[in-house]
């Protein structure tokens, strides 16, 4: 959602003259677009800002913004620790970003713009058409959640959830097609719990799949607890939904997943799983994982492994526990003396294996196989594309024959954990 966010801040900036550049030291404004999930991502913030700082010693100092939900969360206080900040922008303000610039200009005093006004927001953005000109594009649907998963910031710095107009939505579908894009990934914090009127999920992607030169469509992130009968259904329906879903489960002990509120037990998980299955045998999931959740058992943890076992997860993020503060997992971290630092690092590391084996086995099936591919693009120098399967593995091929945008046959000749290789033969796409 970032990078769609990010993207939207470039597009609403060019309204007042400000052009992307990728040369640091040609900048006379860094937009730092945050992620606060993480501590880690957090503190990256200050060390990019003292990177900014260091290039800019003997130069003009450029104006420093920082946006997204670390200034959401942190407002004024970042200002006050690294006085080289001039600005905060939350995620539901950056439509104003042109405005606050001009303001900073003329008054020459710090902003802090973090309130929430999600509507307004995306009326605003509606007004500005979005550039965005990849082959596969993102689109913003749905922001917030009101789940509050124990464990997770979100419902604090992107707040209640919101969802778009459904006209709003395909007018930005149709730009981004005539841009030039092949495939649209829908975006929320909770994509399918969308609500909009009488539309859900499974309307936007009914109507997606109708746009001539839209060729493929996904969704992300989704809860296990609004996987509801018509979004399922959609694989059956809708040829151009892909199939792979990422469907977070986080742990497979039913008492870490009460612990972290997450409102659905492994059981239902395993259900929603089944009903995929039945439509389409293909489907693939990935999910994400906390290792060493606040009380996490032995037991909790064999759970987990037991649960990737038993679905074959295709690929998966996975991270040790990190406490943000606000969220009520916070304050179970200083009760729970049951994982230390090392001894979740062990089990990160054994998950992480079993994800890894999956991923590898899978990428081995499609040796010697023609499998269908997005291309993306060139490489540079080198008549080699890069392109995604169905279920997004990145293939790198050689080819003198395509273009960005097809959908070509590959044959895949050898692969590694993260990538498959081969070459294309003509532009006929063959059954893998
Ligand atoms: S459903 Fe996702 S976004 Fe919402 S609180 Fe839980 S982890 Fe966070």
């Amino acid at each position: 959602m970032n990078e769609y966010d990010s993207n939207r801040i470039s597009d609403i900036a060019s309204t007042i003259g400000f052009k992307k550049t990728n040369v640091s030291k040609d900048a006379d404004c860094f937009v730092l677009n945050t992620c606060h999930i993480r501590q880690k991502a957090t503190e990256k913030v200050y060390d990019e800002i003292g990177r900014v700082k260091k290039n800019f010693r003997n130069l003009k100092k450029p104006l420093v913004i920082v946006a997204g939900c670390v200034a959401q969360a942190e407002s004024d206080e970042m200002i006050k620790r690294e006085p080289y900040i001039d600005m905060v922008i939350g995620p539901q303000s950056y439509h104003k970003i042109a405005d606050l610039i001009l303001d900073y200009k003329r008054n020459n005093k710090k902003i802090d713009a973090t309130e929430f006004d999600v509507v307004k927001k995306f009326d605003e953005l509606n007004k500005i058409p979005n550039t965005q000109n990849k082959i596969s594009s993102y689109i913003t649907i749905q922001e917030g959640c009101d789940k509050f998963c124990h464990f997770c910031v979100v419902p604090y710095t992107r707040g209640p959830e919101y969802s778009r107009s459904f006209t709003q939505i395909i007018e930005e579908a149709n730009t981004l097609v005539n841009n030039g894009a092949k495939e649209i990934i829908l975006l929320g914090q909770n994509v399918n719990a969308y609500n909009y009127k009488k539309y859900r999920l499974s309307s936007l992607i009914k109507e997606l799949d109708s746009i001539k030169n839209l060729k493929r469509i996904r969704f992300t992130t989704s809860h296990p607890k609004d996987m509801t009968k018509d979004l399922i259904e959609s694989y059956r329906n809708c040829k151009k939904l892909m199939p792979l879903l990422h469907l977070p489960i986080q742990s497979g002990s039913n008492s870490i997943l009460k612990s972290m509120n997450r409102k659905h037990d492994r059981e239902y998980y395993l259900s929603v799983i089944k009903k995929l299955k039945n439509i389409n045998k293909n489907i693939k999931i990935s999910s994400d994982f906390i290792v060493g959740y606040p009380n996490e058992t032995k037991k909790d943890f064999a759970d987990t492994i037991d649960i990737i076992k038993k679905i074959g997860f295709i690929n998966s993020y996975s991270f040790i526990f990190s406490p943000r503060p606000g969220t009520p997992a916070y304050d179970l971290t200083n009760q729970s003396e049951i994982n230390t630092f090392s001894e979740n690092k062990k089990k990160l590391k054994k998950l992480q294996n079993i994800l890894d084996n999956f991923q590898l086995e899978y990428n081995k099936s499609f040796l010697n196989k023609y499998t269908e591919v997005l291309i993306e693009n060139k490489l540079k120098k080198q008549e080699k594309y890069f392109g995604r399967t169905e279920n997004m593995i990145p293939v790198i091929f050689d080819s003198n024959n395509c273009q960005s945008g097809e959908l070509v046959s590959v044959k895949i000749t050898s692969f590694n954990q993260r990538n498959l290789f081969g070459f294309h033969i003509d532009n006929k796409v063959k059954a893998a």
